[in-house]
């Protein structure tokens, strides 16, 4: 795209009118010469979110810290993707004409080249939505989605395709419209061999996988071969196509999901095809286990409010701790759908009946961290001793949330159970203190006790540390052992850094989670986060004890160096 000249930037700035975008979203009142409103970045009862007088050009929350103008506003609230487009946007809302540099001859060459390449992606995509009603070898793809009651219009509407069986179907005609083998390679559509293009795709389902303004940028594909080895496969990793940044079915969802003031997400596209047909179209799938930060800003542009719809068995409730901790710095409120035991969206859609549990359910979802919450103290029964174990784990679990009406909600149920707020309270702070020591001293409780939260943080480190190696293992020889928590913590960093393979038999299973997880991927920038907030943990514990110690000078050097890791955590989500 050709630069919009900086003095068409400066005019947008000076024309924008902060006060106006803010107001089509917050109530705002005048109070002491500024105007005040409840932060939407952050849940909050009381105002803290205001406009810097006098020219009302910079927002400010004094709860959370958020601050921007009107170029982060349109990013942050209004689903502009880039600066630039926040530029564009602005523009056009408030009427300024937008000049724009000339371009080098190499820019345009680029350019060019990309756009081919999203022709040829959106070319693919007719191509498979056509093959999947024509082609003969697609009878039984057109059988088992009408089977599964997908009403044809739903699967048009969704582009969903038939790439045919044999391999050279879709590169073939490529090729014959003029597209190149390197342009094939570069979209990830097909691969080539000894000069040959083998389309990557063959004799699957084809769903598209767009980005939030509806461009392909790849695909998700199922095979109905049960001697498949992989279900499901997507298009190759690369710089258009980032499985952990894009979400299936938002491109879709964005205005249903901004009228309703949440989106549902779900884990795979059936099942958001299936929430569709129950009248939920505010609905996306994360196409993995848990929601990634990326995922979670993209949402938080469009919604104050994210519903996970995942299965309502352990491993959802897992996925839930590790979207909560990838929430942690995004402003979004998370609720949960509980589903019937053993049940999807995908399935349930299939009957009218199971539409409108499916309607209900996502209704009167329930916030997660409440939900969390009852879900934890109802495993534990009756004995006193689980249930002082699960009142240490939500402890540690509550401690390093900030303020929020869902916090007081998930108290209020602790308390609810007979416990006091007062010994809850103790029980949140010497989570803080001794969580580590805790679980050293407790013998291992069984495959079923899910993992605390600084478990959780820690064992995410260790799993991007074996994603990326190269990048991970001179992070975990940075920090010291003291930073994890756990004896088989420590010994796993040992053995990441000296990149062993399999581990003592007593670290097995350990190392089993930790590929398992490493195998989904990530990015760099999520690693840092991860190490980052080891590190704060393990600040905060070295604080808990120097306050023990009556260490006043430490206690103040510690809280330092956690300000300036919180603040480089800030730095990471962009404002
Ligand atoms: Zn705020």
């Amino acid at each position: 795209m050709p630069r919009v000249m900086d003095a068409s930037i400066d005019e947008v700035r000076s024309s924008a009118d902060l006060l106006e975008l803010v107001r089509g979203q917050v109530q705002l009142t005048r109070r002491g010469g500024r105007w005040w409103g409840r932060c939407p970045f952050h849940d909050e009862r009381t105002p803290s979110f205001c406009l810097i007088p006098p020219e009302n050009r910079t927002y400010y929350c004094y709860g959370c810290g958020a601050t921007g103008d009107a170029f982060t506003w349109m990013q942050e609230r209004e689903g502009a993707g880039s600066f630039m487009e926040s530029v564009e946007q602005l523009a056009d809302r408030f009427g300024v004409e937008l000049r724009y540099e000339a371009s080098s001859p190499q820019e345009d060459a680029r350019r060019r080249e990309n756009e081919r390449i999203r022709e040829l992606l959106e070319r693919a995509c007719a191509f498979y939505a056509a093959m999947l009603w024509r082609a003969d070898d697609a009878a039984p793809a057109r059988e088992y989605l009408l089977g599964r009651g997908f009403p044809e219009d739903l699967l048009r509407t969704f582009r969903v395709g038939w790439a045919p069986a044999g391999g050279t179907a879709l590169s073939g005609r490529a090729i014959r419209e003029g597209f190149s083998r390197q342009q094939l390679d570069q979209s990830g559509l097909a691969r080539v061999r000894g000069g040959v293009a083998q389309d990557f795709f063959a004799g699957r389902i084809t769903f598209p996988i767009c980005d939030a303004r509806g461009r392909v940028q790849g695909f998700g594909a199922r095979t109905l071969d049960p001697n498949e080895r992989a279900k499901y496969v997507n298009s190759p990793e690369g710089d258009r196509f980032r499985k952990r940044e894009l979400l299936f079915g938002l491109d879709l969802a964005r205005q249903a999901a901004a009228k309703a003031g949440f989106a549902v997400v779900s884990e795979g596209y059936t099942d958001v095809m299936g929430l569709h047909l129950a009248g939920v179209e505010g609905a996306v799938a994360c196409m993995g286990t848990a929601l990634t930060t990326t995922q979670l800003r993209l949402l938080a542009r469009v919604v104050p409010e994210v519903r996970l719809c995942f299965d309502a068995d352990q491993a959802g409730e897992q996925a839930a701790r590790r979207t909560i901790e990838a929430a942690r710095d995004v402003p979004v409120r998370l609720a949960v759908v509980g589903l019937p035991p053993g049940s999807d969206p995908g399935d349930l859609a299939a009957t009218s009946s199971g539409r409108e549990v499916l309607s209900a359910a996502v209704a009167s979802a329930d916030p997660l961290l409440p939900w969390l919450v009852d879900r934890r103290i109802g495993r534990a029964g009756e004995s006193p001793a689980e249930q002082d174990r699960a009142l240490a784990d939500l402890g540690s679990l509550l401690e390093g949330f900030p303020e929020s009406t869902d916090k007081d909600e998930a108290i209020r149920r602790v308390t609810a159970l007979g416990v006091s707020p007062v010994l809850f309270d103790r029980f949140m702070r010497r989570a803080q203190a001794t969580g580590a020591r805790r679980r050293e001293a407790t013998p291992a409780p069984g495959p079923a006790e899910p993992p605390s939260l600084d478990e959780v943080r820690e064992r995410r480190l260790l799993a991007l540390a074996l994603a990326m190696p190269t990048a991970g293992r001179p992070m975990l020889e940075g920090m010291r052992e003291e930073h994890l928590g756990s004896p088989e913590h420590r010994a796993a960093r040992q053995l990441v850094i000296d990149g062993v393979e399999g581990w003592p038999s007593d670290l097995a299973p350990l190392e089993a989670a930790l590929r398992a997880e490493a195998a989904d991927g990530g990015t760099e920038e999520e690693l840092g986060d991860a190490y980052l907030r080891v590190e704060k943990r393990a600040l905060e514990r070295a604080m808990g004890a120097a306050r023990a110690a009556g260490d006043d000078a430490e206690f103040l050097r510690l809280q330092a160096m956690v300000k300036r890791v919180e603040a480089a955590l800030r730095g990471g989500s962009g404002r």
